[in-house]
């Protein structure tokens, strides 16, 4: 006989796989139909790696296959959404989901998801009330707007604000401000969705008040001014101001739109930190609205937030697309309890992880990292060398994107491994931890680590070796 036929006719049956005690204590806790799944497909991989003719003896036997199916089980239950420990430097790191929420913030969230809440129900009138009321309320309070809304991210903002003021119209936009973040939020395409038609003035690294004016007729709709999040044009450049802007918009009565991206609820230069555009500087300027998002220097939940003119908000308010892109109400608790702290917190920088990693002294980071090398060593074992040194870190998520802040790492290095093999090491502990390399050397950066104690890998059992 043939030996492939052979040896498929002597693979374990999948009833005798699921009878193994293995397989049984699995079904025991979980369901049925989800375990025979994983089985049967250990069972054709061995098939097809027989039918290619690959040797396959042990890995056919019975207890090799049932093991086999035990560790794929395993392997769902450590995929999910892993836990890692963001020592990059990279405070609001997209890859990593951007801001951690406050204490706070987490425990409304728990809150609304396992208990009814007044989410779109009035107490004092026993009546439906609206979802994004108290959120509106905090917005105005915050920003000193005439009105505020909220939908799910910053890019549903942009998209629902153009489809409101400008849609068969044309959007102005300079040519220095079209841009593309995250790779899949590009101006033009988002303009095109909302059926706007485009007008780019300017070139790349100038653009005028007269390039504005020069394009503004009868079909303009709006004059929109977009933050450069992640880029910034440097040397010989210009730019117009939102002031100016807004001036130009009321003598032509076409509103006037700033996408801020990141958009800080309070000044950052008061910690030692480069300027970003605060929020309520730009509505004191007197748009039509401002939009940014919830999760990038707010450090709340990923929301889009704008905020500026009552006559504007309602009208996006009155848009069937505002229903589309709405908020889920555990958004909408972590907003609340975010922007609750941003109005009644003794001190932000304390109570919003976002802030706090940002505005941490470099001494009180250099104290953490030297007290923590004693147990990094230990656990690293001999022929690694560590050293603690000043770097410079980034912000992440299109906020401050030249300016680089101010950090402490921990230089990783070791006889035998590049720094490539002491990362992928490091990203095998458990939990496991990211660093960054640059210029060949493996850093742990402390500024974004919220407990130093993090930095140690535990390592699993099957990660020893690089
Ligand atoms: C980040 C950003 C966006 C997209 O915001 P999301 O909340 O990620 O949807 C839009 N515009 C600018 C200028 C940004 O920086």
């Amino acid at each position: 006989m043939n030996p492939a036929r052979e040896l498929l006719r002597e693979l374990p049956s999948l009833d005798r796989v699921m009878g193994h005690p293995r397989i049984v204590s699995l079904t025991d806790r979980l369901s049925r139909p989800y375990v025979l799944r994983r089985c049967r497909a250990v069972l054709d991989d061995l098939r097809a790696r027989i039918q290619r003719g690959e040797g396959v003896s042990s890995d056919a036997q019975l207890d090799a296959v049932a093991a086999r199916t035990a560790e794929r089980v395993q392997a769902d239950e450590t995929r999910a959404l892993t836990r890692v420990v963001n020592a990059t430097g990279t405070v609001l790191h997209t890859n990593f989901g951007r801001a951690l929420l406050a204490e706070q913030a987490v425990e409304a969230v728990r809150r609304v998801a396992s208990e009814p809440t007044t989410l779109e129900f009035d107490l004092e009138r026993g009546t439906r009330g609206r979802r994004e009321e108290r959120v509106e309320q905090q917005l105005i309070e915050l920003t000193d707007a005439e009105a505020a809304t909220v939908v799910n991210n910053n890019a549903a903002a942009v998209l629902l604000a153009l489809e409101t003021l400008a849609r068969g119209k044309d959007v102005i936009v300079s040519r220095g401000e079209l841009v593309e973040i995250g790779g899949s939020f590009r101006i033009p395409d988002i303009c095109a969705k909302s059926g706007a038609t485009l007008r780019e003035v300017g070139t790349t690294n100038r653009t005028h008040l007269s390039d504005y004016e020069q394009a503004i007729g009868p079909t303009t709709g709006l004059l929109l001014k977009v933050h450069p999040s992640n880029y910034r044009v440097m040397g010989f450049a210009s730019s117009v101001s939102l002031s100016q802007l807004v001036a130009l918009g009321a003598r032509h009565e076409i509103p006037v739109m700033e996408d801020l991206g990141s958009g800080a609820l309070i000044d950052l230069a008061r910690y030692g930190l480069p300027r970003e555009p605060v929020v309520a500087d730009s509505v004191a300027m007197g748009p039509a609205l401002v939009s940014f998002s919830g999760d990038k220097l707010l450090g709340g939940p990923q929301a889009g937030l704008l905020v500026g003119r009552r006559t504007w908000i309602e009208a996006i308010g009155r848009n069937p697309l505002h229903r589309a892109v709405r908020c889920g109400k555990l958004t909408l608790a972590a907003l609340e309890a975010t922007l609750d702290l941003y109005q009644r917190s003794l001190d932000v920088t304390h109570d919003i992880p976002t802030l706090a990693a940002l505005t941490r002294s470099c001494d009180e980071l250099e104290r953490a990292g030297r007290a923590l090398l004693p147990a990094l060593a230990a656990a690293l074992g001999s022929g690694y060398t560590l050293q603690l040194e000043a770097a410079t870190a980034q912000v992440g998520s299109g906020a401050l994107p030249t300016d680089e802040i101010p950090t402490v790492v921990i230089v990783v290095a070791a006889d035998r491994l590049t720094a490539e093999q002491i990362a992928r090491r490091f990203r095998r502990a458990s939990p496991p931890i990211v660093g960054r390399i640059r210029d060949d050397r493996f850093l742990l950066d402390l500024r974004t680590v919220g407990c130093a104690e993090d930095l140690v890998p535990r390592w699993r059992s099957d990660a020893r070796e690089p």
